[in-house]
């Protein structure tokens, strides 16, 4: 499938780098591919922006990458981007694309502008690492081993809500299994990924479900997640993740809404359809992106007025 991936040659330098806001696909695929071109005997750094959720820290190598210090000078030979669909959600590491020789982006964004020298973009494919293990085993010839497996695993399991969203496909499956008989530690895996979650963030859970609203004759549902409320039940931004499908997963809902503070300026906008209405639309009208069920956006303003914003858009798109 990817005969326009490069090759890697022993010794050069190599940039692994992918999107703000890391989730399992942006660092199990960052992680994965790491793994796989050290073994090719390149001189690899991965590069994490933000700080890394909690509950990824298990994973294999996940000390070896390195948060981006923008004082360094160093010029790499190639400049893996992988995830990310848009320069704009680099964050400060767009700096290490901008010197890098080459640049190679992989990714399963049906929104990807394509801002490769070489654009390995399948917006078929589950998740990130669904495509990085091709390229591994098929493209590199690197043999997948338990490290590399865990990684991959990681990014498919939380990319396809457990193997649930449309985007599974029996290639998927097929690829599970062979992560399973290379040595994947299930019960591992589900217990970071969802048995060890705060209790701060479960109290907050039950606050954002007391206080959600609905709109458009129950069509869409709006939860706000505001820098106030974090502080208060001492839950960091990344634990929200994941609370949206409960908005979504009601009945007659068609698209669920989470609004979250920045500490910085602006808001955080997180979309999600289970219908036929593409939100990947939806975020890209200010400025975002994704897919089709699942996309975001930040918009520069306070919660209230990208409230109003979204549900007027969505107003008009539906
Ligand atoms: P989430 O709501 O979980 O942050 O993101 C859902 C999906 O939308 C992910 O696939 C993510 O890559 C995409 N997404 C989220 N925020 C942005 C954004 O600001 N810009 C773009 N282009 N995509 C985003
Ligand atoms: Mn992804």
């Amino acid at each position: 499938m990817n005969s326009q991936f490069p090759s890697i040659q022993k010794g050069s330098s190599i940039a692994v780098i992918s999107h703000v806001n890391p989730d399992g696909d942006s660092l199990g695929s960052l992680l994965g591919l790491s793994l796989a071109l050290r073994k090719l005997g390149a001189a690899v750094t991965t590069f994490v922006n933000d700080e890394v959720p909690s509950k990824f820290k298990f994973l294999p190598s996940i000390d070896s990458a390195l948060r981006y210090d923008v004082s360094q000078e160093k010029v790499f030979d190639q400049c893996f981007v992988l995830d990310c669909g848009d320069e704009k959600r680099l964050g400060y590491s767009i700096d290490i694309l901008e010197k890098s020789r080459q640049v190679i982006n992989i990714d399963h964004h049906i929104s990807n502008n394509g801002f490769g020298d070489i654009d390995i973009v399948d917006s078929g494919a589950s998740s990130t690492c669904e495509i990085i293990y091709h390229i591994i085993t098929q493209e590199m010839g690197v043999p997948m081993d338990q490290a590399i497996a865990t990684c991959l695993y990681t990014g498919m399991v939380t990319d396809t809500g457990n193997f649930r969203y449309d985007s599974t496909s029996p290639d998927t499956h097929r690829i599970a299994a062979s992560m399973l008989e290379a040595g994947v530690d299930l019960h591992k895996i589900t217990f970071y990924l969802q048995q060890n979650n705060s209790l701060g963030s479960v109290k907050l859970l039950g606050h954002l479900l007391t206080e959600m609203e609905v709109y458009a004759e129950g069509k869409v549902a709006v939860m706000q997640v505001t820098r106030q409320i974090l502080e208060e039940y001492e839950v960091q931004y990344d634990e929200v993740e994941g609370m949206i499908n409960y908005g979504r997963d009601i009945e007659g809902v068609e698209v669920a809404v989470v609004l979250k503070e920045l500490s910085e300026q602006g808001v955080k906008v997180s979309l999600r359809s289970k219908t036929s209405f593409d939100v990947s639309k939806l975020a890209q009208a200010f400025g975002g992106g994704g897919h089709r069920k699942a996309s975001g956006a930040v918009i520069d303003c306070n919660i209230e007025e990208a409230k109003k914003q979204i549900l007027d858009k969505i107003q008009t798109m539906m």
